[in-house]
């Protein structure tokens, strides 16, 4: 008999500074006397992030979704744009919210992300951009998508959100495609509280994009163009500033929990670990899944789900339902499940398990001892 942990086991949980590390930044905010508004804090954190993630031009932002939002309209995005329907919901609705029409596409067996194969029969002449997304912080076939991208000239828009500090043979994820979107949200492996970034090429997409996110306006006189409030608060800029002293540890910890997940469950059958990437690929081990193949595990990941509960330990069905199955999206013609075969058992059978620093390797062990006892 396993005993259920004393306490819930949540499957993330933010990294919390020392609360004297904040109010030192708090007290040279109010010496500053700057709030928001491209402040000191601001201009440090987007310094400090360029280093920090290899790549030549960034803009912060308040989230995520409104970067990412801001990313198709400086694009001048239209009409269709193909992305993966196993995602969190943001990716296909920041295409609503600039009346494009999203279009899914069915995902790679393996990586579970966006299949490159697949993409070239998605295409419509109504399509101007592909939106993969870099899942659980396993890169996109990059080579393969920018190829497709330019033989019929379409933008490449990376939801970059679980991929800080990723990088490729030394080069930083977020400067494939034509833009990335990274989000700083509190449950990332990196946060602002809530915060995010665009990552793009060149000086003057960076000026569009800075103009777009504080409302268009170039100066006291002159509104340039129909922009939001996408800004990243003094605040914000400065605990994401003392955040960055934490992420490499925050990584190393969560890479030695991957490890010992991946040695506890290597030979349960039916249980499929993460994918493996290449040599050159430098990791952030964010997350942890697995996939539950019901007919060998002999149970589905929904009882998996719930019998974990009975332990205290609370994972998730990262991402199920997929976003196809949305009833704002289902009625799509690329949503149907015959588009997506792949993508409908992958949702199926992936769950989230607990992943966060502060996780002791026993934790993990006993976590695996549940799950393995599970099996009928
Ligand atoms: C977290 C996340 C987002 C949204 O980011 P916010 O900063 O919360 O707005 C978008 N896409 C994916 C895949 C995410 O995981």
């Amino acid at each position: 008999m396993i005993e259920p942990f004393d306490k819930i086991i949540f499957v993330t949980r933010p990294v919390f500074p020392t609360i004297e590390e904040v109010t030192d930044k708090l007290r040279d905010i109010w010496a500053a006397q700057w709030l928001t508004n491209n402040g000191p804090q601001h201009t440090m954190l987007e310094k400090e992030l360029k280093a920090f993630l290899k790549v030549p031009y960034l803009s912060l932002f308040n989230n995520g979704t409104i970067a990412l939002i801001v990313a198709c309209q400086s694009l001048r995005l239209s009409g269709q744009v193909i992305t993966t329907p196993f995602t969190f919901a943001a990716t296909p609705h920041v295409l609503s919210w600039n009346n494009i029409a999203p279009i899914f596409c069915d995902i790679d067996e393996e990586t579970m992300n966006i299949d490159a194969d697949k993409i070239e029969s998605m295409i419509t002449p109504k399509t101007t951009a592909i939106l993969p997304v870099h899942v659980f912080g396993i890169p996109c076939d990059v080579e393969k998508i920018q190829e497709v991208a330019d033989r019929y000239g379409l933008r490449v828009v990376y939801d970059a959100a679980h991929t800080f500090g990723v990088e490729i043979g030394g080069r930083g994820i977020g400067t494939f495609g034509d833009i990335s979107m990274l989000s700083f949200h509190a449950t990332k492996l990196y946060h602002t509280v809530e915060g995010g970034a665009l990552v793009m090429h060149d000086e003057h997409t960076k000026q569009r994009i800075d103009l777009l996110k504080n409302f268009g306006i170039k100066n006291e006189e002159e509104v340039v163009m129909p922009g939001i409030n996408g800004k990243l608060d003094e605040m914000r800029a400065a605990i994401g500033r003392i955040m960055l002293n934490y992420v490499e540890g925050e990584r190393l910890k969560r890479k030695r929990l991957h490890a010992v997940y991946n040695e506890e469950l290597a030979e349960v059958e039916g249980i499929k670990l993460m994918p493996k990437v290449a040599d050159n690929v430098k990791l952030n081990y964010q997350y942890y899944v697995v996939r539950i193949d019901e007919k060998i595990f002999g149970r589905s990941r929904d009882y998996v789900y719930g019998a974990f509960k009975n332990f205290n330990v609370y994972t998730r069905k990262y991402f199920h339902p997929l976003c196809s199955e949305f009833t704002c999206y289902r009625q799509l013609s690329s949503s149907s499940s015959a588009n997506l075969p792949v993508a409908n058992v992958v949702a199926q059978q992936v769950l989230s398990l607990p992943m966060y620093g502060e996780l002791t390797e026993d934790d993990v062990r006993k976590i695996c001892a549940i799950l393995k006892s599970f099996r009928s």
